[in-house]
């Protein structure tokens, strides 16, 4: 079979290097990739914007699968244009990626199917947000409704912090995202991440992890994309996943299908674990960056077998879903000035080095300069990973990120550091 892989971060390095791996993979192509996908598969210079061209492309290449690695795809609709030329697609279409597209969507499900999230209003004004306000004391969550690449969140501690946000969300900042926004009661507990496949129908659980979104140590400075995760996150015990699936997995999924927009691919439940169970921050429709490379590096399977019957609706034949036991860890080795403006061109040498020394590093904004890698975007390297403790994945993590010379780029030096604090107690 052909596989055409859309997408170009460390994310996608990882499903390149899995489905590159399958039996069932005749041909991969990736569009746009990068060099390290470039290992994997054969880059085309087509635009997932563009469906027509991404349809013509499937179409003349006789491709069996496309996977969707981001979100802004799956939110525009391009699973649906596929699917509706017969091409099987790992990404659910336009109605179900609403999930990910609009909180208010999601916030509007929880409430129909009863599934614990933090109190919420939507308001389309600043004058209704301004009357909504005191109904959620502070902290107060405010977020712009749409897409916006993890900024359109604010937690405002007092009430100026809040009419503040409130100014910028409505001021046209987020686009058509902030023309609605969600108010929501501040969650306390501990994050942690978990992933589930589905066809609509069967659901198989797909890992755990824990993301690191602050750029600095200790969580301090501004939020990013994400600067490293580990898996499993053991702070999601099994009776916790148990409930996650119960109460909010499954109805989320039974729900979707039974109002006709049924959900097909990953589903990403970012969770908070709070004194009453765990609770929905949040849905992405597709596979987190980085943890998807922390989950690749237990994954211990057919992955291109495994995304085609949920693409085809025959994830109930599939076998439990197989992670090695072990912790994948991975810290992301960012270009200065990230998460604002990031130093382009920076030199990167020691890639080799780095995976001799076990580790596995996936390529994310990188780009190939007269056969040398070079920096071309905010997040660069996953430094990957794995360890029989979280304490042993990131020790190993380290070294490997020590043998990489890259004198524009840094890192996070306490990816982790939640887990190794617990097991050293
Ligand atoms: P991303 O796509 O980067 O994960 P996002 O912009 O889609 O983020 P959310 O995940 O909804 O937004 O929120 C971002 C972060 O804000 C969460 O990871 C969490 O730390 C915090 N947060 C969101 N909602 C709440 C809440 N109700 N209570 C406490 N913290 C919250």
């Amino acid at each position: 079979m052909n596989i055409l892989l859309l997408g170009g971060g460390g994310r996608e390095h990882a499903l390149a290097w899995k489905l590159a791996q399958s039996p069932l993979c005749k041909a991969l192509y990736a569009a746009p990739g990068n060099p390290g996908i470039a290992q994997h598969a054969a880059l085309v210079d087509l635009d997932a914007a563009d469906h027509r061209a991404v349809v013509d492309f499937c179409i003349r290449h006789s491709i069996g699968l496309v996977v969707i690695g981001p979100e802004a795809p799956l939110v525009d609709g391009l699973a649906d244009n596929l699917r509706a030329t017969g091409t099987p697609v790992f990404g659910p279409g336009k109605r179900a990626a609403q999930l990910e597209g609009s909180k208010g969507f999601t916030k509007d499900l929880c409430r129909r199917a009863n599934i614990p999230t933090a109190r919420y209003e939507r308001v389309t004004s600043k004058d209704g947000a301004i009357a909504a306000l005191p109904d959620f004391g502070l902290p107060v969550v405010i977020k712009a409704d749409g897409l916006a690449a993890g900024k359109g969140v604010i937690i405002a501690q007092t009430r100026e912090e809040a009419l503040d946000a409130l100014d910028t969300m409505f001021s046209g900042a987020f686009g058509a995202a902030g023309e609605e926004v969600v108010l929501e009661e501040f969650m306390t507990g501990e994050e942690a991440s978990f992933f589930a496949l589905t066809d609509g129908t069967a659901i198989l659980p797909f890992g755990s992890a824990q993301d690191h979104k602050r750029v600095g140590d200790g969580d301090t400075g501004p939020n990013t994309g994400g600067m490293g995760a580990y898996s499993p996150a053991r702070v999601l015990t099994p009776a916790l996943e148990a409930e996650v699936i119960d109460r909010i997995v499954r109805p989320t999924v039974e729900t979707l299908a039974a109002e006709g927009m049924p959900y097909s691919g990953v589903l990403y439940a970012g969770l908070m674990l709070t004194d009453e169970g765990p609770k929905l921050i949040e849905y992405n429709a597709r596979f987190g960056d980085p943890e998807c490379q922390v989950l690749m590096m237990r994954f211990d399977g057919d992955l291109a077998a495994l995304l085609l019957a949920v693409a085809q609706g025959r994830l109930a034949e599939q076998g439990p879903v197989t992670l090695a036991d072990r912790t994948a860890l991975t810290i992301v080795m960012a270009a200065k000035g990230y998460p604002g403006t990031p130093e382009k061109g920076g030199s990167i040498e020691g890639i080799a080095a780095a995976e001799a020394e076990g580790a596995r590093v996936f390529h994310a904004g990188t780009a190939e300069k007269g056969g040398r890698i070079v920096a071309n975007g905010g997040r660069v390297l996953n430094v990957t990973a794995t360890g029989d403790s979280v304490g042993e994945a990131q020790a190993a993590a380290y070294r490997a990120v020590d043998a990489i010379d890259f004198p524009t780029g840094f890192c996070r030096r306490d990816i982790g550091w939640r887990e190794v604090a617990r097991e050293a107690q």
